[in-house]
């Protein structure tokens, strides 16, 4: 792939920004790392740009994505940095039935659940801040440990912001060995999407996530998913947690799902968080990110040219940010917007940015003071070292900084407890996979877009 940069030039009234052009063996792409737009444009009309001149049928296209503008008109809208808390976790229970080798619950942690009391109240403050900033769909996750442990209560929220007329989205991320075939249709009843934390197939999943007495869980998490088909439940969403073993079958593992559980969503967390001290080497560190990058690029885009549809969410995520400059994820499209979108209330009530309940100083408020969320959580960002931005040297030149900025706040609080630093691991993959990405773009669009939309791939087919 040919990389170049494009200045920047006027010509009469139409100011063109500039930006980085790739080129493949298809097509090239102009980027611009500021915006983060991008246009899909011909070698020939990338010629024409090199030389200050654009083609009239690439004005309209490019004034429409924020590439060039008409003189004194303003940048594209950025709204990263506003305040609309929308998705609420709530912290149900830290008990869990597995012991999984990398959790990063203490082994030593009795556990605490909340109370019924509290809950009520909490989904009392969560209706207030609907309705006093006009909120009609909001997102609620009940979070754990194993949040299917506090069952009764998942179904109450359910039931309780049913009544109030507000659109809830209520998801869940379980272990699925609690999932009963009468548990399974409840949910499915209620449109509770569920997704279910499995590793892969039977002998890598078995190596890592255990129950609390050492026993192996593959049979109980697979009867759980059993239980939600048969009850018709649609969107069932896989997580799978990459480790420095499991990373060796990365291709076993999407064979697996693509094959056992064709409609299933597959969501793969290369595990870079220090977690316990036995945990830490399992771990992927930075050096791992490049390979682990390309091989699921490289796994993706052969399933599809094989005739499947992969459902897996980070290579659609990164694609839809770079080809539709997305807003549409919480973590990776504009930065991360946890405290400012999603925040989390512990048992206490007292509530945190994003997952961030270990650290008492980065609290916004509690709602038993009753103060408007909104204004609390603005305080919170003018204090608050969780809201600060990240001030690399590195993410100022980086040409992804728009969808990056820095990366995943927690995993770099929980790593070293400050905010100023990137999270290498995080930085490392976002490179890797944003540059195979768009080579992939330019050398096969088609294919691309099927990745984004998660549809048959309709080219030349590959052999098994
Ligand atoms: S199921 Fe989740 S909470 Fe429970 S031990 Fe495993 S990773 Fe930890
Ligand atoms: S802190 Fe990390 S997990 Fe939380 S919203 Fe930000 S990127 Fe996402
Ligand atoms: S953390 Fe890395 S990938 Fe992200 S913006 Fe900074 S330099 Fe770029």
């Amino acid at each position: 792939m040919k990389q170049d940069i494009i200045k920047k030039f006027t010509k009469g009234q139409i100011h063109f920004c500039g930006g980085v052009c790739f080129e493949g063996r298809s097509c090239a792409l102009l980027f611009v790392p500021e915006s983060g737009t991008s246009l899909l444009i011909s070698h020939e009309y990338a010629e024409h740009l090199r030389n200050g001149e654009y083609p009239d049928e690439l004005l309209g296209k490019m004034l429409s994505r924020g590439m060039a503008f008409l003189t004194g008109e303003s940048q594209l809208p950025d709204h990263s940095k506003s305040i609309e808390p929308n998705f609420f976790l709530i912290d149900m229970t830290q008990f869990c039935n597995f012991s999984c080798k990398y959790c990063l619950r203490s082994p030593e942690i009795t556990g605490k659940r909340l109370s019924k009391q509290k809950l009520d109240e909490i989904l009392d403050y969560i209706i207030d801040t609907c309705r006093s900033n006009h909120y009609t769909h909001i997102s609620i996750q009940p979070w754990g440990g194993e949040p299917l442990l506090e069952f009764e209560n998942v179904m109450y929220i359910h039931q309780k912001m049913k009544d109030s007329g507000i659109q809830v989205n209520i998801s869940l991320e379980t272990n699925g060995s609690l999932i009963t075939p009468e548990v399974a249709e409840k949910l499915t009843e209620a449109n509770i999407s569920v997704g279910i934390s499995i590793d892969g197939p039977r002998e890598i999943h078995d190596a890592q996530r255990l129950t609390n007495s050492g026993k192996p869980t593959f049979e109980e998490v697979t009867s759980g998913i059993a239980c939600l088909q048969k009850a018709g439940m649609r969107n069932i969403g896989s997580i799978s947690v990459i480790t420095k073993d499991s990373l060796k079958e990365l291709e076993k593992i999407l064979d697996f799902f693509v094959k056992q559980y064709p409609d299933m969503g597959i969501k793969l967390n290369p595990m870079h968080s220090p977690g316990r001290e036995t945990a830490r080497k399992m771990a992927l560190e930075p050096e791992d990110m490049p390979e682990f990058a390309g091989r699921l690029i490289k796994k993706v885009t052969d399933l599809y040219k094989k005739g499947y549809v992969v459902r897996e969410s980070r290579t659609s995520t990164l694609l839809r940010n770079l080809l539709c400059r997305s807003d549409s994820d919480l973590c990776h499209s504009m930065g991360c917007r946890g405290g400012r979108c999603m925040v989390i209330f512990d048992q206490k009530g007292d509530v945190y940015p994003c997952e961030m309940v270990d650290y008492p100083e980065e609290k916004i408020t509690n709602i038993a003071d009753h103060r408007d969320l909104k204004k609390e959580i603005e305080k919170a960002a003018e204090k608050n070292l969780y809201f600060k931005e990240k001030t690399s040297e590195k993410c100022r030149d980086c040409l992804w900084r728009y969808y990056c900025r820095g990366g995943c706040t927690s995993a770099v609080m929980y790593q070293n407890g400050k905010n100023a630093e990137i999270n290498k691991e995080g930085c490392s993959l976002n490179c890797a996979m944003y540059q195979s990405l768009i080579e992939l773009i330019v050398d096969d669009p088609e294919l691309a877009f099927c990745i984004m939309e998660g549809r048959e791939y309709p080219g030349k087919r590959m052999e098994e």
